[in-house]
C-alpha cells in the first residue's frame, strides 16, 4: 500500500521534438517534483551535461547496469539505448518527492505493467503541426537533416500510441501547456475523474498525419 505521504509518478512522452523535455524541466523547477534521470548510451547534444541531462554511458556499462537489474524500465529508442534507475526513482517517491519521466511509449508500458503501489499519471504530448515539429527538431538537432529525417520518419508511428496515456496534450504555447498539465496532475492527484477533449485530440491526430 503507499501512504498518504508518497510521492507520484508522472510521465511525459510525445514524438521526439513535440517538448516534452523543455516541458519536464519546467515542471521539475517546483518544489517537490524532481526527474528521473536516465542512462543513455546516446552521444550528449552540444548543451548537454551529463549528469544533469542524462548519464552518458558506454554501451558496455548500460549492459552491466541492466544485468544487475538497476533500471526500472529500458528501452532501445532510435539506436541508443536508454534506462530508468529504479534506486534514484523510488528512494525520492518514498520520501515523498513526485518523480517526472520523459521516457517512451516502451517504459511507459513497462512501468504500467509493473502496477507499482505508486500513483502513475500518464501525459502524451502532440506538437501544433508537422511543419513546426520539423521546425523545432532543425533548432535543436542543429540542422542535422539525418538526425531531423529519422525522426521525422518514426512520428506516425509514434503518434498511435497516444491511446494509452491518461491525457493528451497539444505543446503550442508552452506556458499554457504547461499550466494544463499542472491543472491535470493535481485533477487527478485528488481523484478527481475529468479527461481531455477526446474528439479534439482524434481530429488533431488526424491532421498531423500525411
Ligand atoms: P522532446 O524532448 O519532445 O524531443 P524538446 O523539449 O527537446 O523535445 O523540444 C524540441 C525543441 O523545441 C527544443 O529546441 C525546444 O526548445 C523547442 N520547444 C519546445 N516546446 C516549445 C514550444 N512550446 N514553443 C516553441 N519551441 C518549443
Ligand atoms: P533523446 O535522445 O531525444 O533525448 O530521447 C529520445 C527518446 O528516448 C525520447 O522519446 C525520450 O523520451 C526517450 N527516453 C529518454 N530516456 C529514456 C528512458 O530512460 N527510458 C525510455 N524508455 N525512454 C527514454
Amino acid at each position: 500500500m503507499s501512504s498518504i505521504k508518497d510521492g507520484v509518478i508522472i510521465i511525459l512522452s510525445s514524438p521526439s521534438g513535440a517538448g516534452k523535455t523543455t516541458l519536464v524541466k519546467k515542471i521539475s523547477k517546483i518544489n517537490n517534483y524532481i526527474i528521473s534521470i536516465s542512462h543513455t548510451t546516446r552521444k550528449p547534444r552540444t548543451n548537454e551535461i551529463n549528469g544533469k541531462d542524462y548519464y552518458f554511458v558506454s554501451k558496455k556499462e548500460f549492459n552491466t547496469l541492466k544485468r544487475k537489474k538497476e533500471f526500472l524500465e529500458n528501452a532501445k529508442v532510435f539506436r541508443n539505448y536508454y534506462g530508468s534507475s529504479k534506486k534514484f526513482v523510488f528512494s525520492n517517491l518514498k520520501n515523498g518527492k513526485n518523480v517526472i519521466f520523459d521516457i517512451d511509449w516502451q517504459g511507459t508500458r513497462q512501468i504500467k505493467q509493473k502496477k507499482l503501489k505508486y500513483k502513475l499519471i500518464t501525459f502524451f504530448i502532440l506538437p501544433p503541426s508537422r511543419k513546426i515539429l520539423l521546425e523545432r527538431l532543425y533548432k535543436r538537432d542543429l540542422k542535422d537533416k539525418l538526425i531531423v529525417e529519422e525522426r521525422m520518419k518514426q512520428f506516425d508511428k509514434d503518434i498511435l500510441k497516444w491511446k494509452s496515456y491518461d491525457f493528451v496534450v497539444i505543446n503550442d504555447k508552452l506556458n499554457i501547456c504547461y499550466k494544463q498539465i499542472m491543472k491535470l496532475i493535481k485533477l487527478k492527484k485528488s481523484k478527481v475523474k475529468k479527461n481531455y477533449n477526446h474528439k479534439l485530440i482524434e481530429n488533431h491526430i488526424k491532421l498531423l498525419k500525411k
